[in-house]
């Protein structure tokens, strides 16, 4: 038997037809029993009359939320029952067969509303009922929807989507990693990626010059307002590229994605501003201003690319210079410059050099960042050098990276977008853990599963480590 989707209903006026769905409500008048079924496409009427005595004996055990078949004929409201609100509200269904596939205890919260004037917790400890309702299942298909523009987008202009481990080594990009205890070697330990970013540049060496990937990083930060330990990046790394290259390719997929899927929003302006780091420090005090003409209008989005970032920070509680995107983003060369003239600039004063690093901002978030990137062997060791790594450390950690640049690499660089927030920003949410299906308290919770948690002893012992509780 084909599925029918409850949208699509009208379509099939005085035809019989089989549908599935959750009882949404029901109302008792006079004989007439009627239900609202609710599939993940509509809602739509059901009618039980008592001539048909088998099923309507049934239809008087229904409650909400129970799973149900049911089999009848598509009519014609009577005049004046239309309800105009509902798309299929021209129509009813007279039932002729039912099933009832699921029984429900009674949910612990209303799921007809928005949702917002319940407790977080208790959304997300039943975070499978919480996204039965409208607004969640939205962000939901909307969420696949972008993913899928990109996806396509990026495709039909060369790239290639590629997964990474999600078992690897630390990558330095100023967050804690999380570690996962490697049991056929008993004191070492994988690093859960906090982006893609080393594969990325070796896929770069390896020659696929175009490459995505819709990539969950995994950052084990301190409680910070709107963060998860984990959530997705558009990653993205092209080979000889210009750093024009790489800004006009993202603003042109965002303003396709925002005219296809979000025709009601209006970019302020395009081409997007291109606004160098000191003057933007110097006008707004901060990276990430909110360029909105009118910051009441919704529908506004004010994309900003800040550029001209310095290559490293003062890091005053370390007492080292760090950088202020990652270790592999390419300073800017002055004109004429050789390599070796570069690498005695930046040593002797690490806080002047520019780099070739882009942000991309919106309505006061950074939704991406990325940059050129640093293919030769020499300049990255010095960069490692001037962020305090002694040369053992810099072999025993970035060995690997030097020696793929050893053989043919070419220039490159890439970006990082931030897809949840991006999300966040399009839905009008106030929260990015209303655009992820489950995610974690702000301390790092599943309320849901209960994770983290204990575990047993002999799993302890297999992976050599000790119990502190
Ligand atoms: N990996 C970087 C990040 O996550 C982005 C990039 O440089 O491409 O911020």
């Amino acid at each position: 038997m084909s599925r029918f989707w409850i949208e699509d209903v009208p379509r099939y006026l005085n035809q019989e037809i089989s549908l599935f769905g959750w009882v949404n409500s029901r109302r008792d008048h006079g004989q007439i029993i009627f239900i609202d079924l609710r599939d993940r496409t509509g809602v739509v009427q059901l009618v039980f009359s008592p001539e048909v005595k088998e099923v309507y004996d049934l239809a008087q055990k229904l409650r909400a939320e129970w799973v149900i078949e049911i089999t009848g004929k598509v009519t014609q409201r009577p005049q004046g029952m239309e309800n105009p609100k509902l798309s299929t509200g021209q129509i009813e269904i007279e039932v002729t067969n039912l099933k009832i596939l699921s029984e429900a205890k009674t949910l612990p919260f209303d799921i007809s509303s928005d949702g917002k004037e319940l407790s977080e917790d208790l959304r997300l400890k039943y975070r499978y009922l919480d996204l039965r309702r409208e607004r969640m299942r939205k962000n939901l298909i909307h969420r696949f929807k972008v993913i899928k523009f990109i996806r396509d987008y990026l495709a039909e202009r060369g790239f290639v989507e590629v997964e990474t481990p999600f078992l690897t080594k630390s990558t330095p990009e100023g967050a804690r990693d999380y570690l996962v205890p490697a049991r056929l070697e008993p004191g070492k330990f994988y690093a859960l990626p906090q982006s893609p970013q080393q594969y990325k540049q070796l896929l770069m060496v390896a020659g696929l010059e175009k490459y995505f990937q819709i990539a969950r990083c995994f950052r084990d930060e301190d409680t910070r307002g709107d963060r998860q330990p984990e959530f997705t990046q558009l990653d993205l790394e092209m080979d000889f590229p210009q750093q024009e290259d790489i800004l006009s390719l993202i603003e042109g997929m965002m303003k396709e994605m925002v005219e296809t899927l979000y025709p009601e929003k209006k970019i302020q302006t395009f081409p997007f501003p291109r606004l160098p780091y000191q003057e933007v420090m110097a006008k707004y005090q901060s990276d990430k201003p909110d360029l909105r003409l009118n910051k009441d209008n919704p529908q506004e989005l004010a994309f900003a690319f800040v550029v001209d970032f310095p290559l490293f920070e003062w890091k005053e509680q370390e007492q080292r210079f760090d950088a202020v995107h990652h270790p592999f983003t390419r300073p800017k060369f002055e004109p004429g410059e050789t390599l070796s003239e570069v690498i005695a600039r930046i040593k002797k004063d690490p806080a002047q050099p520019t780099a070739q690093q882009y942000d991309l901002v919106l309505n006061g978030f950074e939704i991406g960042g990325g940059s050129l990137r640093i293919q030769e062997p020499a300049l990255l060791e010095a960069i490692f050098e001037i962020m305090g790594h002694t040369k053992e450390a810099i072999n025993q950690k970035f060995g690997h990276l030097l020696e793929a640049f050893s053989y043919g690499a070419p220039p490159h660089g890439g970006i990082a977008l931030g897809l949840d927030r991006i999300l966040m920003l399009l839905e009008n949410e106030p929260s990015i853990r209303e655009v992820i299906a489950f995610p974690k308290t702000g301390d790092g919770k599943d309320l849901m599963m209960n994770a983290p948690s204990e575990v047993d002893e002999k799993q302890l012992k297999e992976l050599h480590l000790k119990s502190f509780a």
